[in-house]
């Protein structure tokens, strides 16, 4: 009858215990591709796999830390936040519990501020806010940004992530994808440079918008970047898709992205990228001689 007994000394709270191995919290964490536990401070600011390689997602607190020149960022638009517009059920409640555990307003992070010297206009999406679902305040911030940055002449960056619409907002979700679209061409006829990156995961109503409609599209290595899911594909043309369906690698070798850059490499590449194109507006005219 014992062996059938629980044993104390294996259970998980024995081991947590005084008398246990004693490993801080977040001192190591899983990767999601190879699986192997790393030493967080192995993964470095970059963040990504010693291992495998592998770029693990970040927040948006982090992206612009590695992004923008140190306390150069001035945040826009921090009261906008969802009207639950089709009074869906609890949804305020859950918008409430997730602003207080990632300690943003939205799913987008948007604002002004320097990239080694350059200002800018800059948007950062946040996969951790309800996957970085667009809902009618992301719609509004994101087109807000571009409003703004047409009016100060700056340029925009912005890194997408997201799972797509938000379902509780039903059809205003989908409305957001023309509204940013029609912010964007304003924007692009002022003949102002827009460069998107696009961060794991970028999918649904945000690729089919504004993630694909930089003059520039950068993306991750290894981001998953579609518009439909791959399960939903599959079932609906009844066959199955390979590994490297919807890889950035594999989008951009389809011609939708300019170039994929690791992540250590990304901040001077945006700059020379703002660098160029504010040059090729101040020599209009002589430049392609
Ligand atoms: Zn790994």
């Amino acid at each position: 009858m014992r062996l059938f007994k629980k044993r104390p000394y294996i259970s998980l709270q024995k081991t947590q215990g005084q008398n246990g191995p004693q490993v801080p919290d977040g001192m190591f964490e899983k990767c999601p591709n190879c699986q192997k536990p790393i030493y967080v401070k192995a993964l470095g600011k970059a963040r990504r796999c010693p291992n495998c390689q592998y770029t693990f997602r970040i927040s948006a607190q982090e992206r612009l830390t590695i992004t923008v020149d140190p306390k150069s960022f001035k945040e826009w638009d921090t009261e906008v936040t969802t009207l639950n517009p089709l009074d869906f059920p609890d949804y305020e409640n859950k918008i409430a519990k997730i602003q207080i555990k990632t300690g943003l307003r939205e799913a987008v992070m948007t604002g002004e501020a320097r990239i080694s010297g350059h200002d800018t206009a800059i948007g950062i999406m946040d996969s951790n806010f309800i996957m970085g679902s667009m809902g009618q305040a992301v719609g509004e911030k994101i087109t807000r940004l571009f409003e703004k940055a047409a009016e100060k002449e700056l340029p925009v960056v912005l890194f997408t992530a997201s799972g797509g619409a938000r379902m509780q907002e039903g059809i205003f979700s989908l409305m957001q994808m023309a509204k940013t679209s029609s912010a964007i061409k304003r924007f692009s006829d002022k003949g102002l440079f827009y460069l998107t990156i696009l961060t794991d995961p970028t999918t649904g109503g945000v690729t089919a918008s504004f993630a694909m409609e930089g003059d520039i599209i950068l993306a991750e290595p290894g981001a998953l970047v579609g518009f439909a899911g791959k399960r939903v594909i599959e079932q609906t043309i009844k066959a199955s898709l390979p590994d490297d369906f919807q890889l950035a690698e594999t989008v951009m070798k389809n011609g939708f992205i300019d170039q994929i850059v690791e992540r250590e490499k990304l901040k001077p590449v945006i700059a020379s990228l703002i660098d160029m194109h504010s040059c090729s507006i101040g020599k209009e005219g002589g430049q392609h001689e």
